[in-house]
């Protein structure tokens, strides 16, 4: 039995199960739910409509990710159930890419509410990955990498496919997921520490809180299918990762300069390049690869700052503590 296309594998038959990790890690999504109308928006409403509060920059900050995020939640949606779904076989990693789903609905949900609440403009929110260049940038780069897949001739059937197939993996869970997430993560828990947009940016944190357990099953799943097919993970291979993700970094900075330009939020746009590369280094290592960039955090709060299960009490009846322990910055 191998985790991907394994014809003698039924898809249907659950028990007994071989990768008990899959099993844990569907169990602490289903700890974790939560849906976006329990945070109010309130405040975030009275701030975004009363002038003065929120400068134009930061409206500019916030206007990019939103953009950026509304659109990013459905086409990792759409990547699962399009694209990875048929070749996972294994079962209890198909019931978490089901809890994945679902949960990328509720994210999608999220920038729904946010954009109903704040009255802003469906439109420009949604047809930003298409007129904004470097959001734009982002998303064809992972989509470039899977596109191969969504041919419904695909199959993987030797070491060329299983790599393909890899790529995808790799551009979606840890590029997408794992680093064009994080600098608008930074920015939105920056501005929640400055008491702004309190409520856009606990829904940042507890999206960060999901993406860091499907970042998790992401690498795993890379991983097993390495241990499973290990011809496939030639140094040649490894070293086209390696590039992958230092282009991805260009990509994710050149976003974080243009969202937040320096002196916004008392940060430095150097920081959140410094930031996205030391976030890039641990992706890396992850994969049992050599760090490229050796940066360290510059933002030790976002650690700290997110840690839900110590100081939140806002769903404590419902999470008992974070479920994947420690850091939520993965
Ligand atoms: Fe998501
Ligand atoms: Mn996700």
């Amino acid at each position: 039995m191998s985790i991907i296309k394994d014809k003698k594998t039924d898809p249907n038959k659950i028990l007994p199960m071989k990768y008990l990790w899959a099993r844990t890690y569907y169990k602490n999504g289903v700890a974790n739910n939560w849906t976006p109308e329990e945070v109010s928006m309130q405040l975030d409403v009275e701030q975004w409509k009363s002038p003065g509060v929120i400068s134009a920059k930061e409206r500019e900050l916030i206007l990019l990710n939103l953009g950026f995020f509304a659109t990013a939640e459905s086409l990792t949606a759409n990547n699962i159930v399009l694209a990875l779904y048929k070749h996972v076989t294994n079962p209890e990693c198909r019931q978490y890419l089901l809890r994945q789903a679902f949960e990328e609905a509720v994210h999608t949900d999220t920038f729904i509410y946010c954009c109903d609440s704040l009255g802003l403009d469906p439109d420009m929110i949604y047809s930003m990955y298409e007129t904004v260049d470097v959001i734009k940038a982002k998303d064809e780069f992972v989509v470039g990498l899977t596109k191969s897949i969504l041919n419904g001739n695909f199959e993987v059937v030797d070491t060329n496919t299983t790599q393909m197939f890899l790529r995808d993996l790799i551009g979606f869970y840890v590029i997408m997921e794992g680093i064009f997430f994080y600098a608008g993560f930074a920015m939105m828990l920056s501005l929640k520490r400055h008491q702004k947009m309190v409520g856009i940016g606990e829904q940042f944190e507890y999206i960060m809180r999901d993406e860091s357990i499907h970042l998790a099953f992401g690498c795993d799943l890379i991983s097993t299918i390495i241990q499973e097919n290990p011809e496939v993970w030639t140094a040649e291979f490894q070293q086209e990762i390696v590039e992958l993700i230092k282009h991805a970094v260009t990509l994710e900075t050149a976003y974080a300069v243009q969202a937040c330009p320096d002196g916004l939020l008392g940060i430095s746009s150097s920081q959140f390049c410094d930031y996205v590369e030391y976030i890039a280094d641990r992706r890396l290592l992850r994969l049992g690869l050599p760090k490229v960039y050796h940066t360290p955090n510059p933002f030790l709060w976002m650690s700290e700052a997110t840690d839900l299960s110590k100081e939140k009490n806002f769903f404590e009846t419902r999470v008992t503590e974070y479920q994947s322990g420690g850091s939520l910055e993965w």
